[in-house]
This record gives C-alpha cells, structure tokens and sequence, in this order.
C-alpha cells in the first residue's frame, strides 16, 4: 500500500494567478488597443485586480451570476475582455467565450445550448446582437464593453461595462472551492454537426498555464512582452491570459485591428517579444512588412498553430526578418495545447535545410499530455517517425467528454481522446501531422498528405494560398485537386497552373502531383483563420478532371 504524504491539499484556483499578479508584478503593464476606438489603453495588474474585484461584484449584485451559470462574452482581445476571464470564473460561473464570426443562427444555437445568462460584447458586434437577441431566450442581460461616451446607436444592452462595475467595492473575497468546478466553455466549430462544448476547469486551465510557462513552450518570464493575437474567443487565446498574468509578462492586446499595418504598429511601439497566432495573420503582416520594408526587430519568438506552418513564411520569416518561428499543435479539447517546436541539443550543428525540415514538425509533445497513435484497428504503432496513425491524447487539461452529451463516439473506452489528426511521431516526440482524419487524400490504397500538398504548393513564388482536397477518381478513388488563390497582380492562367506543377515536380512524389489546379479569387477562411475545406469541397461537389471518364 501506498503512504499517504503529508502534503497541503490546495486547490487549483484561477483567481490566485491574477492575485500573484497583483502583488508580485502589480506595475506591469496589460495595453490595449481598445476595440470601439482603436485608441490604447493602459493599466498595470494591480489596477486591473481592482477591476476585476469591482466587476466580480457586479457579477453578484448586479446580473445576479450564480455559481455554475453561464456568462458569454462575444469580444476581441482586450483589457475588459481579460477582467472578464478572471471575474466571471472567480465568482464561480463559467465563461463562454463565442467567436462572433459564427454564422448568427450558430451563434443563437450555442448561447440556447449553453444557457447562457447574460452576454457582454463589444461594440463592433452590435448590430449583430441588435439580430439575435430576441432569439436568445436565457440572456438576461447584455452589457456593452465600453462606456458611456462611445454607447450611443446601440440598441440591445442593459448597461455599459463601465457603468456596471463603475459604483462597485474594489474589495471581494475571491471564494475557494472545487478545482474540478467548470470555468470556461468554448465550442469547437462545429465543421461537421453541431458545435460541441468544451467545459474546462480551473484545475485545467491553471496546469495548462503551468505548463506553458515551461522554457522550451511559451515561457517568456517576467521580462516576457506578449501579443496574443489569436483571438480570445479561440480556446482561451491559447492559455496565454493565463500564462502572462502567472509569470508576471507584459500583455498586449491588439483589440479588433488584425490587418498587417495595425499589428507592426502596435509591435514596434510596444516593443513586443513575443506573439501568437495563426499562420493567415502572419502571411498578412508579412505582405506589408515585405511592401512597405518595415521590421519587426523587438519580435523574438512567433508562436504558430492552429493549422500548418507554411515552409515559404518560415523561411521568410526566420531568414529575413530574424524571427524564431515555433510551430505549435492543439486543439479545443485539448486547451489547447499538445506540443510545440523547440529544438534538443543534439540539432546543434544541423545545416539550415535539416532544421527547416524539424522546424516544419509540428512539435515536441509538451509533459502532461500522453499520446498514442493506432491504426485504423486501434492498434498502436511504434514511434519510428513514418508509422502514421490516429492520434490519441490524455491528460489533466484534455476533455473527457463534450458539454451536455454530444460526440461520445471521440472518446475512447480506455480513456483516450480521438484528435481526427493523423500523424506519426520520432523517437525524440516530435509529431509530424500528415493530415486531419477526414482531409486525408486516399489514393489507390495509400494516403497523401494534403498538407504536406499545400505547404509544397505554398512555396511557389506566384501562390498566395493553397489547399488540396481529394476529388473522386474512377481508377484511383481520389485524386488531389489543388485549389490555389494566386498573389496580386499574377494572372490566372494555363502558365501559371503549369508553372506551379512544374516547381511541384521537384518538391514532392511524383504520384502526389495533383491531378488539375484550379483557381479562386479568394480563399474561404473559417471563423478561426482556417481554410474551409468543407466550403471547398461545396464549391467543387461536380468537379471532374479534365479528361477523365466517370
Ligand atoms: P477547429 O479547427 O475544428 O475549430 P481547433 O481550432 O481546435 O478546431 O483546431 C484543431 C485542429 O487544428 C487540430 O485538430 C489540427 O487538425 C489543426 N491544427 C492545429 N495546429 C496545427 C498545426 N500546427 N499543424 C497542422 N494542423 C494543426
């Protein structure tokens, strides 16, 4: 038998990482470019500490929030934004957290599902909730984030944010209860089905931030000075509200402004060292880096993730601009974070070309998530870095079920969570993504990695954008169609198309090469910054290769 040891027994709270905040980092600052004005805004850990105490209290007093209740917020990354995070979890409740570019009968859906109590918002979403709000049965109240001065033409709120915690006590006692009680929810997005809900916990989201304060993972410290450009409506903006707070870094919010010129300039003038967010946003900086021949020299690490990082932005990106690209890999159920790029000593002395090669995995899996990867019988295979499988992950910051009761077939009878990822691991746990469960092009019995495709075809100097999905094939089951959005200014024509297979020839197998290249004006991008591939597939549903009989 086991000894008990003698060890305290405390729980696992959110509030306490905003408490050592305030008094061990209290002058450090959280800078926002505010969402309705487009103005910055400072204040120190300490002051937004008060704040959050104030609006805890309005919470109670005011909205009537309960233990266990719902509080949604549909809102960029901001100040107020954060002070929500922490107060809404603080007294008990959960926040959800809705991505306002949903589709407003989604977003309808998911507030109704959630029973959601009272819904705070920023002000560019208006006229959304102006729509929606009569739907939304449960919602009490809906509060808009700003004040007074910049209330005006807004039709749906019971009250300004301001004004809400305005007349409120900067003192509460933040309550101590189960770590296991629910904090946040976020919904997947739903690409197949209804939206599922992800309930997290503080025990989760505190051993999640843990977890990303290690050195190789995020781990920027106190002298850290962090952009999370990943919205915070994206799974907990990557646990950084979390993690800066706990190590006492600099946060900079960059509100509703995520176009190329706005994030320079809020980088150069804050002199951030470190951001966050999808491989779209950093193809959107660099195009007005490259033409307008700005830096970004305070930029020491990019975080990246939330699909593939692209060979021609890293290279860019590493070799022009001298920024280290970190790709990372995660998802919803998983808080996000599973692994992240960093190298090992034994990649000292590689040539550029072999670290490019490491650099493009999609990391190194991050201690407190266990994986394994099976066949398509459930059988596990070695990790010898080829033996692609199904990835499956547990640990203390993974979903063991979805909210509510939806999509029990993702989890698996001895514990495990199915990703949809397929992707083989190296003995040193680095993780190779080939491909997501069902974008995998199967071809005469093998597979092709669409990924692999795309990041190939991204390469090419005339190609904005890429995406390959596998398009029914009378002899072969599926075939690769690339589908390519081409840089301003260059043509959409049969030389452009041959051009980009020829380039294609040197890059990947020669029965990877795609059967037609077709072009599009612009790309669909999902609400997180991804492309629809399921769009795609609609937009293509007739497609047949020239030439091929059905
Ligand atoms: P969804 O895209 O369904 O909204 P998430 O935002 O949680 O869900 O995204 C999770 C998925 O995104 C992962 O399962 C994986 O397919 C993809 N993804 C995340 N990071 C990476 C990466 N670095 N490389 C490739 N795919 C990634």
């Amino acid at each position: 038998m086991t000894l008990r040891a003698h060890m305290m027994d405390c729980p696992l709270m959110i509030s306490d990482i905003l408490v050592h905040a305030a008094k061990c980092h209290g002058d450090q600052e959280i800078v926002t470019r505010l969402p309705e004005s487009g103005q910055i805004h400072r204040q120190n850990y300490a002051r937004t500490h008060e704040r959050t105490k104030q609006l805890a209290n309005a919470l109670q007093k005011k909205l009537k929030i309960r233990e266990g209740d719902r509080v949604a917020t549909i809102a960029w990354n901001s100040h107020r934004h954060f002070e929500l995070y922490y107060a809404i979890s603080g007294v008990g409740a959960v926040v959800h957290t809705v991505n306002p570019r949903l589709d407003p009968k989604q977003i309808v859906w998911m507030l109704d599902h959630a029973q959601a109590k009272a819904v705070f918002f920023d002000k560019q979403f208006a006229p959304l909730i102006d729509g929606i709000a009569k739907a939304c049965k449960s919602v009490k109240n809906w509060v808009l984030m700003t004040d007074k001065s910049h209330a005006d033409a807004v039709q749906t709120r019971s009250k300004t944010y301001e004004e809400l915690i305005g007349d409120q006590p900067a003192d509460f006692d933040w309550p101590v209860f189960d770590e296991n009680a629910a904090a946040g929810l976020c919904y997947t997005s739903g690409t197949t089905g209804d939206p599922k809900g992800v309930l997290y916990s503080h025990r989760s989201n505190v051993l999640h931030a843990l977890a990303c304060n290690a050195s190789d993972v995020i781990g920027v410290g106190a002298r850290g000075n962090l952009m999370p450009v990943v919205p915070m409506f994206h799974v907990n903006a990557w646990g950084i509200p979390y993690a800066a707070p706990m190590s006492g870094a600099k946060l900079v919010m960059p509100g509703a402004q995520l176009d190329g010129p706005s994030l320079h300039e809020l980088i150069e003038g804050e002199k951030v060292s470190y951001v966050a967010g999808v491989p779209t946003v950093w193809l959107g900086l660099l195009n007005y880096l490259d033409k307008e021949q700005k830096r970004i020299d305070s930029v020491e690490r990019v975080l990246i993730g939330g699909s593939a990082l692209p060979e021609a932005l890293l290279r860019a990106y590493e070799d022009r601009y001298g920024v280290t690209m970190q790709q990372g890999w995660g998802m919803t159920e998983m808080s996000p974070l599973g692994t992240v790029n960093a190298l090992l000593p034994k990649h000292d002395g590689l040539d550029r070309e072999e670290i490019v090669k490491i650099k493009l995995k999609q990391g190194r899996l991050v201690f407190g998530v266990g994986m394994r990867i099976v066949d398509d019988e459930g059988r596990e295979l070695p990790w010898d870095g080829q033996s692609s499988g199904h990835v499956q992950v547990r640990g203390p910051w993974i979903a063991s079920s979805y909210y509510r009761g939806a999509g029990a077939e993702s989890f698996t009878g001895d514990g495990w969570f199915s990703t949809g990822d397929v992707a083989h691991m190296d003995g040193n746990g680095f993780m190779t993504i080939t491909d997501r469960s069902k974008d995998v092009i199967k071809t005469g019995g093998e597979w092709i990695s669409s990924i692999d495709l795309e990041n190939a075809a991204m390469g090419h100097p005339d190609v904005a954008m890429a995406a390959a999905v596998g398009m029914p094939h009378p002899k072969w089951q599926e075939r690769p169609l690339l589908i390519v959005q081409v840089k301003d200014g260059i043509e959409q024509s049969d030389a452009t198309r041959d051009s980009i297979l020829e380039y294609l020839r040197g890059e990947v197998p020669k029965w990877w090469l795609p059967d037609a290249i077709e072009f599009v004006d612009e790309m669909p991008i999902g609400a997180t910054g991804k492309i629809l591939k399921t769009k795609l597939r609609e937009m293509f549903k007739d497609y047949e290769f020239p030439g091929v009989e059905a």
